[in-house]
């Protein structure tokens, strides 16, 4: 018998399954082939410091080096790059920006994390002369979530794992006190991770997602000095590969579909245009959208009456941050390790409010 049955295969499944394999445990998969996936779009930028105010994202300290080490031991694994250490450059263009950001210098806080020499210079010759100054982050960096899902689900096929590329049809769940089974797989607990279509899953209906739609562009920029840069001026140029770039992103919580819209592509364009003074080429446009919780944490836990009905879930927008530290954290309560930590533990919610 499997240990675990997972559904959906993005970054959740793909980082939890990592764990659960080093621990011995056996799993299967099954996933629609990353159809809407936010994973299969996403840029992947950890940034530690964000916000107005320049402060550090929740718990950076310990969340950063776990996922820059884990992603390194699955690029191991893999024989491919998977996370790059970048800095992040934001730009500004008024003074209050830059004061306010003179004003964070002195916090003991940030310490380790601003790069020493912002070159306000070879910005401005990029980005224009309205760039009044800026800062540049350390310890950041881009974890490739695109490839990273499309490598591992070839290195589960060949680690022999059971695969099923289909719709999970909930219909077919059958679930005991022992164990679940799903048409040809038998296992003792099914996970979820299912990214924002966890909203349609009946076993966890009474938890709320807030779900936010992102687009983004594909651009060519031929000539583009800042390759090894990720710049941000509201959105973020972040460079793929040869003179490929990836513009965005959108974030939109009232949306009707999950296709590309004409009104966020040109929006992106117009805010490129205003930040870059380059040509560029569109490529590509592209939409997917987060698995966001109101209060930005992830959802991880057990289903209320079946123990052997786990979610992982509610990376957000940063998955590729968070995504890491908690894999291994719900691996770890999963093989009896530990409790379940409180303040990502779904038992948080007590009813669905709208
Ligand atoms: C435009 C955009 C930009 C982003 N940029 C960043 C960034 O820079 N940094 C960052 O950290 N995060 C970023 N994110 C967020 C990041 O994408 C997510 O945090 C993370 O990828 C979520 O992973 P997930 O596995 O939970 O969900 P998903 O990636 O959505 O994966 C869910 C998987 O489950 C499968 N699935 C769902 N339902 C079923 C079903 N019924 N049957 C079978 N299979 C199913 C899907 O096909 C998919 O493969 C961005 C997101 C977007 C949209």
């Amino acid at each position: 018998m499997l240990d675990y049955i997972i559904i959906g295969q993005g970054l959740a499944g793909s980082l939890l399954s990592h764990f659960l394999l080093k621990k011995g445990k056996k799993i299967a998969f099954v996933d629609n082939n990353h159809k809407e996936a936010s994973s299969a779009i996403a840029a992947g930028i950890i940034n530690p410091i964000t916000g107005r105010n320049f402060v550090k994202s929740w718990r950076t300290d310990e969340l950063q080096p776990f996922a820059f080490s884990t992603y390194d031991e699955i690029s191991a694994l893999l024989g491919v790059q998977i996370f790059y250490s970048i800095n992040v450059a934001v730009l500004f263009r008024d003074i209050e920006t830059s004061n306010n950001w003179l004003g964070r210098l002195s916090d003991p806080a940030l310490e380790g994390y601003i790069a020493k020499e912002f070159d306000l210079n070879a910005y401005q010759k990029t980005f224009g002369n309205s760039v009044v100054s800026g800062a540049e982050f350390e310890q950041s960096g881009r974890c490739d979530i695109p490839t990273f899902i499309l490598k591992w689900k070839d290195y589960l096929k060949e680690k022999g794992i059971d695969y099923l590329q289909e719709e999970f049809d909930y219909n077919q769940l059958q679930i005991s006190s022992n164990d679940v089974s799903y048409k040809t797989l038998n296992a003792k607990s099914v996970i979820f991770c299912e990214g924002h279509a966890a909203e349609k899953n009946p076993f966890f209906s009474q938890l709320h997602f807030s779900p936010a739609k992102g687009e983004i562009l594909l651009v060519k920029i031929q000539n583009y000095p800042f390759k090894n840069k990720m710049a941000k001026d509201g959105i973020f140029i972040v460079h793929l590969k040869d003179d490929i770039y990836w513009v965005g992103s959108s974030y939109n919580r009232d949306f009707e579909h999950s296709k590309p819209s004409k009104e966020a592509c040109n929006d992106l364009i117009n805010e490129l245009t205003a930040m870059l003074n380059m040509p560029f080429e569109l490529m590509d446009h592209l939409a997917a959208i987060r698995p966001t919780i109101r209060d930005r944490k992830p959802y991880l836990g057990v289903h209320p009456l079946y123990n052997n009905i786990f979610i992982f879930n509610g990376l957000g927008a940063k998955g590729s941050s968070l995504g890491p530290y908690f894999a291994s954290h719900f691996a770890n309560y999963l093989n009896g390790e530990c409790v379940l930590d409180k303040e990502v533990n779904i038992s948080r919610i007590k009813q669905k409010t709208n």
